[in-house]
């Protein structure tokens, strides 16, 4: 095939991976001007769309933003904290303005405070060496907190440009088509702008006559959960609705198995109720301590599932991790999946997780 270039954002044509830069179905080669199945949808339905990137594009991209004058809108998914931070960024970022936005609230119990999740944000992105400005929930599905962000952002960026990166899967081009779709201005004027260098272009979209905010491309964090999963068993671990807690009464040496995914080993304590949050799919099952490696050799699959067969082949063996819960309520956050809340300190545990995702704890959201 002859090469051919996006007419929009200067990516090469290609047929082959709907999910890589340039991509357009074949049909698409006959019209005189080619454009890629994501600046088509930008042009004729005003929707963004993530395509992967390469590391070096992703270098070059967080350059870009480096030197350039604007405020950065970073957004998160909730439920995936660790795995939805852009571990480069800080180093790039300079004085810039950082709005951290933490997306898919709908998904949170009633019952968690938001100023407490806020406040975990905020500190999670200081221990990872990012400062932010300024910290929002939001759900871009719904609606909820879009409003105030939108509003926030233009104090914040005082007639500069907007930069909004975000990993893939954390709901950035739900976000951003909120905002074109709820803002009044043109609609027509969105384009793409081809920077030397990158594969892709940044999506501009027009705020005023002198700034526009800037949709950047999704990257890709190889060490989350759902690039270890079948398409299926994502449906099946991503919630979709609120989520309802699960309680279970554990004895010490007792376990825990979040379907074949994950598992948490009760080792010392006394007595307590140990709380799931996790996707309302996901079955959760109890096990004596001594019996639990038997019963995944046995299970796995089948009782404790997901995984299926196709995630089985490409999930790294789980890999344990072991923590001492001090004093107070605390949850023991499996990145990608959920949490388990400890009502109290005092308490031996051990998480398993598949090699790559990480475990952490936090002072209890509830
Ligand atoms: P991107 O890869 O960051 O651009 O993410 P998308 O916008 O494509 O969204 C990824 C997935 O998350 C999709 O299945 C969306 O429907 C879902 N999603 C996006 N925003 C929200 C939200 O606020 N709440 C919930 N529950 N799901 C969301």
């Amino acid at each position: 095939m002859e090469k051919m270039i996006c007419q929009g954002c200067g990516a090469e044509i290609q047929t082959e991976d709907q999910s890589a830069p340039g991509y357009a179905p074949a049909s698409a080669l006959q019209r005189t001007e080619i454009i890629c199945k994501r600046c088509f949808r930008l042009k004729h339905y005003n929707e963004v769309q993530d395509v992967d990137l390469t590391n070096d594009d992703f270098l070059e991209m967080l350059n870009q933003i480096g030197e350039a004058n604007g405020i950065i809108v970073k957004i998160i998914d909730i439920f995936d904290f660790n795995g939805s931070f852009i571990q480069g960024l800080p180093r790039f970022t300079g004085n810039k303005p950082i709005l951290l936005v933490g997306n898919k609230v709908d998904l949170l119990p009633k019952s968690v405070n938001p100023n407490k999740v806020k406040q975990w944000m905020r500190k999670s992105a200081k221990d990872q060496g990012l400062k932010v400005t300024d910290v929002h929930l939001v759900s871009a599905k719904s609606g909820e907190g879009m409003q105030d962000t939108a509003n926030a952002m233009d104090q914040l960026r005082k007639g500069q440009d907007v930069y909004v990166v975000g990993c893939t899967n954390v709901g950035k081009s739900t976000f951003i088509n909120h905002l074109i779709h709820s803002s009044t201005g043109e609609k027509e004027a969105i384009t793409t702008s081809y920077f030397p260098g990158t594969t892709l272009g940044f999506i501009d979209i027009p705020l005023d006559d002198s700034s526009s905010l800037f949709d950047t491309p999704g990257i890709i964090n190889h060490h989350q959960m759902a690039h270890y999963v079948s398409r299926n068993d994502l449906k099946q671990i991503t919630p979709n609705k609120e989520v309802k807690p699960k309680t279970y009464q554990l004895n010490e040496n007792q376990t825990l198995y979040i379907g074949g995914l994950a598992r948490l080993d009760f080792e010392k304590g006394e007595r307590h109720s140990f709380v799931c949050y996790f996707s309302n799919d996901l079955l959760i099952h109890r096990t004596k301590l001594e019996n639990a490696d038997e019963l995944y050799e046995k299970q796995v699959g089948d009782m404790l599932s997901p995984p299926d067969e196709e995630t089985r082949s490409q999930l790294p063996p789980l890999k344990a991790q072991s923590f001492y819960v001090e004093d107070g309520k605390t949850d023991i956050v499996f990145s990608g999946l959920g949490w388990i809340t400890v009502p109290e300190g005092g308490v031996s545990i051990t998480a398993h997780t598949p090699e790559g995702v990480r475990v952490s704890l936090r002072s209890s959201l509830i």
